[in-house]
């Protein structure tokens, strides 16, 4: 039967595939066809689909009170605020609905520290192939032009310089005047899972000592256990003046929080920056639901077991695949990458193999299971990718639709 001509704005290229319950790692469709779930909406649901501590959570919040307004005192707000900062080593919190939004608070929070300093044209420094959300700001802030392009003019402001590379940022440091600010992720995520060595975290802190600017750190996709730590950053032993967070934060509800310590913690007074629905008592409640499940069963150390076990599972499955190049990650986020553009994985990982997969960067399939996966689902998963990945169903599949790159 046709469809009828959909009214949502075209945003997104959607599969052909939708799911009406879901449990733990495993989705099933209307038809009842059940699926692993190797992603978790894109590191959102990391303690798995319908939790039922969490579901509870949400029904007795309902039942209560969802919103009052930031007018007014939020209980909830200061109990996920004090555990955030007791975890990451923060002091306050500020609380809003995404992670581009969580940027924005912090973009924001780098051009007060410069006004405070009287600079006159700030400037934040951004990685290449970095990716920090869709609004105005952020998209000016990630590097990806695919991202960018059509929304110019970009919101000046930005500095960018290559990855994971000190001798760029001190160069960077010595020509640029204005610099009040460095943003970045600990982990690439959208940019094909790069992960920085923990010496660049480390040395961009002494940069940030040295020239009063601050470190923030988006762990939007790397937080809350993603990686096998609490926060990315923590792997380096460094301390950031600003992290950000969303995704993992709610298991799906809406959430993101912009943490902040030391000056830039006391950069917002009344009026400088706020948001209707950010930090409600719903939210901030599932906030706490998912710290109380995440600490009582270990899930940033159990990220880290698992972690392992995939990777080691995808290099032993991949090694000397033809069209492989690399296999890579930390913690539970992997990347896969290809010698090919393989976008179409993405459909026929759904449909050959019940497996959900993301593509990122064209070329790098990006794995990022639920924290709470069984072993025996961390092997399937390998199972199941392995087989996709097998040399004759790759290079059969995708002569005609896959772009080998030049
Ligand atoms: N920052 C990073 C590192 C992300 O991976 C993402 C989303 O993928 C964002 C920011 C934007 O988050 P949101 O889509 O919640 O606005």
């Amino acid at each position: 039967m046709p469809h009828p001509p959909s009214h949502l704005m075209q945003a997104y290229a959607r599969q052909p595939v939708s799911f009406v319950r879901g449990r733990g790692a495993r989705l099933w469709d209307a038809q009842g066809i059940e699926y692993l779930d190797a992603i978790a909406g894109v590191a959102v649901t990391n303690l798995g689909h319908a939790h039922p501590e969490i579901a509870a959570a949400i029904a007795e919040q309902a039942g209560l009170l969802l919103h009052t307004s930031n007018m007014f005192g939020i209980a909830w707000q200061e109990r996920l605020g004090e555990r955030l900062c007791s975890l990451s080593g923060m002091q306050r919190a500020f609380f809003c609905n995404s992670g581009a939004e969580a940027n924005e608070t912090a973009l924001k929070l780098a051009r007060l520290h410069g006004n405070r300093k009287q600079v006159a044209q700030p400037q934040v420094l951004v990685m290449e192939n970095s990716f920090h959300g869709r609004t105005l700001a952020t998209l000016a802030a990630t590097g990806n032009p695919a991202v960018q392009r059509g929304f110019e003019p970009l919101m000046p402001g930005f500095l960018r310089v290559p990855y994971d590379n000190m001798a760029a940022v001190r160069q960077a440091a010595e020509q640029t005047p204005g610099i009040v600010a460095v943003l970045v992720e600990p982990v690439q995520g959208e940019g094909g899972v790069r992960v920085a060595s923990t010496d660049y975290l480390r040395e961009l802190r002494t940069l940030c000592d040295q020239f009063d600017w601050l470190l923030m750190i988006d762990e939007v996709q790397t937080g809350m256990g993603r990686t096998g730590t609490w926060f990315g950053y923590q792997h380096a032993g460094v301390m950031p003046d600003v992290i950000t967070l969303a995704k993992g934060l709610g298991n799906g509800f809406p959430i993101g929080a912009c943490l902040a310590r030391g000056p830039a913690a006391e950069l917002f007074s009344p009026g400088r920056h706020g948001s209707t629905f950010g930090g409600n008592p719903l939210a901030c409640r599932v906030g706490c639901t998912v710290l109380d499940i995440m600490e009582s069963d270990a899930i940033p150390a159990r990220a880290a077991t698992l972690g392992r076990r995939l990777l080691a599972g995808l290099q032993d499955a991949l090694s000397g695949h033809p069209n492989v190049i690399a296999v890579r990650g930390l913690g539970l986020m992997a990347g896969i990458e290809l010698d090919r553009g393989c976008g179409e994985l993405v459909g026929r990982a759904l449909n050959e193999q019940q497996l959900l997969i993301t593509v990122t960067r064209e070329t790098t399939i990006r794995l990022l299971p639920p924290l709470v996966c069984s072993e025996a689902q961390i092997d399937d998963i390998v199972a199941r990718v392995a087989r996709l990945l097998s040399p004759t169903q790759l290079n059969h599949r995708t002569t005609s639709s896959c772009t080998p790159l030049q």
